[in-house]
């Protein structure tokens, strides 16, 4: 039986998740799962999968943890220190996805006891990648990505020297507003923005995919995981969603992952890895789809791109910086305090103005340092959007 934790279980990776669980109960022995403000799910899928510990982060949740985990057998427990806790206890197997920046430290903690880390909270390589790939590797622990794109290039590279690698070729569908004229984009609403069209996925990845910050991240990640540089990178805008990486190598081959848009893939080939066990997903009729099709990515619809290219040549605690910036620009979007396009404007500005302090891209990367730069860059994206629409 392989012990596993699954943190962020409550969302869209952690539900899929369980559900490839579901299918063979008894090939696992479940650890703890994590939630937020989803009680009632929490509390279900901790019974019927008999985990030691629930946790919530959200501690003014726990009497109703209690409550709801009453006479089971189940532990309940909240806050960020229970989080903790809970990634230290000993598993073979931790699904990391929790959405934002507070996946970190879980993850972080998780490695300290050796496990395999499916990482789908690519916040961690983004605002922490040389941290966290040192952590892994001190503990000899194995990180598997669990973003299709990354799952995707992870399996082009099975056998392959990285050092024989010409370029990585991530591909994006466009989001929600790839047909949108572009100076329509001011007056998009959340609702607009919040529905994808090819993955269904939470809500903050979905209009981080209609803006590409999503995508911007996943160029970070790319860099970060697989330590290629920056200028090796290409993003393409496949509307399909079907081929999910291509990796170019020096003899001018390019590997193409075709698959499903379902994230049961990337979660399931990372929970058997190094097998491969049969999934249920769907089979591409590859006839019947007929054609898959590519453009080249606007970076005036898509400023993020730009962004990122910023980021991954700044290097240190831009990332962190980055990351704070959209998660907090995504929070005032998402409450209808400023526009679609003006996410990237105020995350252009906050990384601009952390940039001009110094040491920001020679600091060193440690939990601490990361949480305070992530605190600043909140703040002053706060300030900058009330600023501009006040
Ligand atoms: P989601 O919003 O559906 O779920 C997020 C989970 O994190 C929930 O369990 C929630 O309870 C928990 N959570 C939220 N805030 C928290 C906090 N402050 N502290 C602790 N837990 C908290 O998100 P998702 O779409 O499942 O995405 C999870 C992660 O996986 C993200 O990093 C996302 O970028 C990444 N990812 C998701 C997909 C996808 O298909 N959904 C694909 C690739 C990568
Ligand atoms: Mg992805």
């Amino acid at each position: 039986m392989r012990r596993v934790s699954i943190f962020g279980a409550t969302g869209s990776i952690g539900q899929n998740t369980i559900d490839l669980i579901r299918r063979a109960p008894d090939d696992y022995d479940v650890v703890a799962l994590t939630g937020a403000t989803n009680i009632e799910q929490l509390a279900r899928d901790a019974i019927n999968l008999r985990a030691d510990v629930a946790v919530t982060s959200d501690e003014n949740r726990l009497p109703a943890l209690r409550d709801a985990l009453a006479g089971s057998g189940v532990q309940a427990a909240a806050g960020e220190a229970a989080l903790i806790e809970a990634a230290a206890r000993p598993a073979d197997w931790v699904m990391s996805a929790i959405v934002g920046a507070a996946g970190l430290a879980p993850g972080m903690e998780a490695l300290k006891q050796g496990t395999t880390l499916a990482l789908a909270n690519k916040e961690s390589l983004v605002t922490a990648g040389p941290l966290l790939m040192a952590e892994a590797k001190r503990h000899g622990c194995t990180i598997l990505p669990v973003d299709s794109e990354h799952s995707a290039v992870f399996q082009g590279l099975i056998g392959e020297d990285i050092k024989t690698v010409e370029r990585i070729i991530i591909t994006a569908s466009g989001g929600a507003f790839r047909d949108t004229p572009i100076e329509d984009l001011a007056n998009v609403t959340v609702e607009q923005a919040s529905c994808h069209p090819n993955w269904n996925m939470g809500q903050r990845i979905t209009i981080d995919s209609a803006s590409m910050f999503n995508k911007a991240m996943e160029l970070i990640e790319t860099k970060e995981f697989f330590g290629v540089s920056p200028d090796q990178i290409e993003t393409i805008v496949h509307p399909e969603s079907m081929i999910h990486a291509l990796v170019g190598f020096y003899d001018g081959a390019l590997m193409a992952h075709v698959g499903p848009p379902d994230m049961r893939h990337a979660i399931g080939f990372a929970l058997h890895y190094p097998d491969r066990r049969k999934l249920p997903v769907e089979r591409l009729d590859l006839a019947k789809i007929g054609q898959f099709n590519f453009r080249a990515p606007d970076t005036a619809r898509y400023p993020a791109l730009d962004i990122a290219a910023r980021v991954m040549a700044e290097g240190g605690l831009t990332g962190a910086v980055f990351n704070a910036a959209k998660e907090q620009a995504l929070d005032e979007f998402i409450g209808g305090r400023c526009g679609f396009i003006d996410m990237a404007q105020a995350v252009n500005r906050v990384v601009d103005v952390m940039l001009t302090r110094e040491g920001l891209q020679n600091a060193t990367i440690t939990l601490d340092s990361v949480h305070d730069a992530d605190a600043m860059a909140r703040a002053l994206t706060v300030e900058h959007i009330a600023k501009t629409k006040g």
